[in-house]
């Protein structure tokens, strides 16, 4: 038996640990949420200090200036206080209340100004009028406020005070990492962005499973290596991908993790290869146990897959989503919040990007070594070696398929995809058959994870 033969009986928890697994996903992800995180700044190093308490992380600072790829890393943007003030001297909007009301990267500002001044600079969602929008402007010098319509159409006339205590200044931008080491030299990166302020959703949610996933991995003994990445939006993964070029060209699978609190979906998006290993993984999983998931193809706008798929790395990364984003209306708004997310869907989500694993850690090519005629399982006492568990006709129907199919140009996946059966009753099926003599281990293909020439 191979190093990676390991069964699944071992490595599935039970109904029971998958929803303790859900409330601590979901305890987590609450304490991510009351923070204010920008793509740089100390939101960003309180929420890599919380997860740090789970895993062992290594925080990475990246000053000011550094030149990743085609982009330069920006000031650092810091945050202490944010209101407006009526004419009566009245806060009608509050930073301490939700950290949606300010601009994100918004310059500072204090001073007195009318009304009509003033609306310029406020982003309200008139169809959506009691819901505080999500705005940033990273790249551009200016300052605004974000409030529920209604409570602007509220206003008067009259002078209003406005001030905004933050500061853009040369520091850093942090990011975290985290390494599982399996017994071989290629790796899967498993990735979420960090900074979003007070969204639940989008994507507390997608940091706080990783964390836990990761936590889980501890005491598991893998194949692949098992890179966590929990990087800001864009320019973290840009940023990760110009000094990690080496690391780069190991990753044989990845998976983007955003939005997987809520209910909906579960919808992942191909890589831009299209027919990766995890694209063919995550196919099987959205559509196991009665799942009736979407699967996307490939496109250039999203989460990070816009850098990894970018034509220079090409990596086999793929988005797992519950809802799609910018689909719900809860997307980008305050109504994404600790009640929009609930347990039970973490936990589904968190047993999904398992089984997708589970799939990677199992899946091989076998080649049958009696190919001429079937090889004669009852001598081999192969018939009665699994047990009363399944109806005889469907495990040998489980042989037979593998041992048809093990010609070297089909994975235990795609054997379990033709015919209709369980992965696992066909890596079990293999696993026997490997035992007993009859099949070898086609080698490994090479192909993955090269950078583009
Ligand atoms: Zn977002």
């Amino acid at each position: 038996m191979n190093s990676f033969m390991v069964s699944f009986d071992n490595i599935r928890s039970s109904a029971d640990a998958e929803v303790d697994v859900g409330i601590r996903i979901y305890a987590l992800a609450a304490r991510l949420y009351p923070i204010c995180r920008s793509i740089t700044g100390d939101g960003v190093r309180k929420t890599l200090h919380i997860l740090g308490q789970q895993i062992d992380l290594t925080q990475h600072e990246v000053p000011t200036g550094t030149q990743v790829l085609d982009w330069t890393v920006p000031q650092e943007w810091n945050i202490r206080d944010a209101y407006i003030k009526d004419p009566s001297g009245r806060k009608v909007v509050d930073f301490r209340d939700h950290n949606l009301h300010v601009l994100g990267y918004s310059q500072a500002v204090h001073r007195k100004m009318p009304l009509s001044e003033l609306r310029s600079h406020i982003h309200t969602l008139p169809a959506q009028p009691d819901l505080i929008p999500y705005r940033t402007s990273y790249y551009s010098d200016q300052w605004g406020f974000c409030m529920a319509h209604n409570r602007f159409l509220e206003l008067e006339d009259g002078e209003y005070e406005v001030m905004i205590d933050a500061e853009k200044s040369d520091g850093h931008l942090t990011y975290g990492e985290y390494f599982h080491k399996g017994s071989s030299d290629r790796d899967v990166l498993l990735s979420a962005h960090i900074c979003h302020p007070s969204l639940a959703n989008d994507n507390c949610s997608g940091l706080a499973l990783l964390a836990c996933l990761a936590r889980a991995l501890r005491s598991r003994q893998t194949r692949y290596n098992y890179r966590f990445l929990f990087a800001p939006g864009t320019i973290g993964a840009l940023t990760w991908l110009a000094r990690n070029e080496d690391a780069v060209a190991r990753i044989e699978h990845g998976l983007i993790v955003s939005c997987v609190g809520d209910g909906g979906g579960p919808n992942y998006k191909r890589s831009r290869r299209g027919n990766a290993a995890i694209d063919q993984a995550m196919h099987y999983v959205l559509n196991a146990g009665g799942r009736k998931g979407t699967i996307q193809d490939f496109s250039p706008y999203g989460y990070d897959e816009r850098q990894y798929c970018s034509p220079g790395f090409n990596l086999p990364v793929g988005l797992f989503q519950r809802n799609a984003f910018g689909t719900f209306p809860e997307y980008h708004t305050s109504a994404d919040n600790l009640d929009f997310i609930a347990p039970e869907h973490l936990a589904s989500s968190y047993r999904m990007i398992m089984e997708a694993i589970d799939i990677l850690e199992l899946n091989w090519t076998p080649i049958n070594l009696f190919p001429k005629g079937e090889p004669q399982l009852g001598r081999r006492g192969l018939y009665s070696a699994l047990g009363g568990d399944k109806a005889a006709g469907e495990t040998a129907m489980a042989y037979l398929w593998v041992l048809n199919l093990a010609d070297g140009n089909h994975s235990l996946l795609d054997i379990a995809e033709r015919s209709g059966m369980s992965f696992r009753d066909i890596v079990r099926a293999a696993q026997l058959l490997l035992a007993n003599g009859l099949l070898a281990e086609a080698p490994a293909e090479k192909s993955a994870g090269s950078l583009a020439k």
